[in-house]
């Protein structure tokens, strides 16, 4: 352990995710001393802008880049001055049926544009009719959960028996999300456009209960399941939050990593990685929970790989599409690529049996069109792509080869819709470099600590319990004075500020 003890605290929060700094700001404001260590040189963890392409001026979301789960709750009583911007359309995906090219648009509130699509695609009315009816119901669910995520953890049989709509409970609780979708819909692309809600940084088949866990993350965002754009890219908030933590007194130091942590009932010593050491009555740990099992000698819990590429990329202009949709829509919501159901489970079936998939399901976005602040006066787009079903395991051997093996395929996917390769959009910098950037999920374990380049940290949990004592938050740990503020806590993953707010109020209302 540390030769001293620098300094005492009320709590110590380690990790300056935005989970970190919420639940460091909360801890704060209530009057306790809070020291924040943050194993990097900033803050923000996996919600960051970055200048990735040193020659444009642009700040791009570099890991996380839409928001929903961040409840208005938070917002507001942390006054936050932070803004999120709805998309002109929730999706387009483009679609080949022989030699001809069409597509299918999902507007944000779907009306007569989304109707006519779905009868063009489909050839009836009845997919459109369904979809209205699904995520109808889907929205009296959203808004039945969403303000629970900030209350003490219920039980599952609680929730359930004060939810009205006891069917949809079961299609989404209980049965595979696979199963659900495919009892609605009928076409293989509309089951796709619904079922990448369960996959987007999950490893697994929809037959599995944990894309019903993924996908229901997705749809019950503040109540509404709206993805938005965060106004100045994700680093916007984690300005922010930096900024009102400083403001309520929270101490941040940068380039502490915690590398022990020992401790008794009367609180918990940490030790970083220069040497020096810190005590406080309870600790917030806001970082993966696989290093705080390593630190504390208990057993990790088991998880899936991290299994999306994440590739950014500027453009000096939107390419057309061979559909002849307009490209100033299409890319403004998610522009699905090859995501049809048949086409996500074969891809994650032979990624699970060790096969780089050959189609990479994959979506992309112009955050651009929805925010041009984070481009300036460059006059270029930025787009963000994210790719399905490439597990950490597939890199392992000969990292850099099926890297490039990977980007490959996935561009070659888009290019498939568009009327000119992808290529010929890119903006270069003055050595004729693509302004293309690659992150594999061991990048990510590199470059953020996430266990295997898992997004989420791990597996995503339903947001209730069997069985828990009372006043429970979903953050404690086998330790009374340890808390799990970051996003393997239960119902933590996602930019959602929920984890690092419970573990909060976990120690406020110990006293
Ligand atoms: C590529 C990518 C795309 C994503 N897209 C979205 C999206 O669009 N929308 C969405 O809602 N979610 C998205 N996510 C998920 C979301 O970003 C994460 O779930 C969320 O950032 C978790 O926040 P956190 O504060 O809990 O942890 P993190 O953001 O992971 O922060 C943890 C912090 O702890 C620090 N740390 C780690 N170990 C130590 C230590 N020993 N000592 C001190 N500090 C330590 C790390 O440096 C880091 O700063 C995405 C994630 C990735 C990687």
């Amino acid at each position: 352990m540390s030769l001293g003890v620098n300094s005492t605290y009320d709590v110590i929060v380690v990790g300056g995710g935005h989970n970190g700094m919420v639940a460091a700001s909360y801890l704060a404001k209530s009057g306790k001393r809070v020291l924040l260590l943050e194993a990097r040189g900033n803050l923000g963890g996996a919600s960051i802008s970055y200048q990735a392409f040193p020659e444009f001026p642009v700040h791009l979301s570099r890991y996380s880049y839409l928001v929903s789960l961040f409840p208005d709750q938070i917002k507001a009583d942390l006054s936050l001055n932070f803004r999120t911007i709805s998309r002109k359309v929730s999706s387009y995906t483009p679609v080949q049926q022989g030699d001809e090219h069409l597509g299918l648009l999902v507007e944000r509130t779907p009306g007569a544009a989304t109707a006519d699509s779905f009868y063009k695609l489909t050839g009836s009315h009845t997919e459109f009719e369904k979809w209205r009816d699904f995520y109808g119901r889907l929205e009296g669910l959203a808004q039945f959960l969403a303000p629970t995520l900030l209350e003490p953890l219920r039980t599952e049989v609680d929730l359930k028996s004060n939810f009205a709509d006891g069917a949809l409970w079961r299609e989404i609780f209980e049965q595979p999300i696979g199963v659900t979708v495919s009892q609605y819909f009928r076409d293989d692309i509309v089951r796709g456009v619904v079922l990448t809600d369960a996959l987007v940084g999950t490893f697994s088949s929809v037959d599995d209960l944990q894309a019903n866990i993924c996908f229901l993350y997705h749809v019950i965002g503040n109540g509404t399941g709206e993805w938005r754009v965060p106004e100045g890219g994700m680093g916007a908030l984690a300005k922010e939050l930096s900024r009102v933590a400083t403001n309520s007194g929270v101490e941040i130091l940068l380039n502490r990593r915690v590398d022990a942590i020992s401790g008794g009932t009367s609180g918990v010593e940490v030790s970083t990685s220069d040497g020096e050491g810190y005590f406080a009555r309870n600790l917030v740990w806001a970082a993966d929970d696989r290093s705080l099992a390593r630190l504390l000698g208990t057993p990790e819990r088991p998880r899936r790989d991290g299994s999306q590429m994440k590739i950014n990329m500027l453009l000096k202009q939107l390419p057309e599409l061979k559909s002849g949709f307009d490209p100033n829509l299409a890319f403004a919501g998610t522009f699905h690529i090859d995501e049809s159901a048949i086409q996500l489970e074969s891809a994650f079936q032979l990624a699970k049996a060790g096969v780089l998939p050959q189609v990479i399901p994959a979506e992309v976005y112009c955050h651009s069109l929805t925010d041009q602040s984070i481009v300036g006066e460059t006059g270029l787009h930025t787009l963000t792509l994210f790719a399905f079903h490439t597990p950490a395991e597939l890199f392992e051997e000969n990292r850099e080869l099926n890297t490039a093996k990977v980007t490959e395929r996935i561009i070659s996917g888009i290019n498939t819709y568009l009327a000119s390769p992808i290529e010929d959009a890119l903006a270069y910098d003055s050595q004729g470099r693509a302004c293309l950037e690659v992150k594999s999920p061991l990048d990510l374990e590199d470059e953020l600590d996430l266990p295997r380049g898992n997004i989420f940290h791990g597996d995503l949990t339903m947001p209730f319990a069997q069985e828990l004592p009372a006043g429970a938050w979903g953050s404690e740990t086998e330790q009374a004075n340890i808390f799990l503020g970051g996003a393997s806590a239960i119902r933590g993953g996602g930019v959602s500020g929920i984890a690092g707010h419970n573990a909060a109020f976990a120690i406020i209302n110990k006293g």
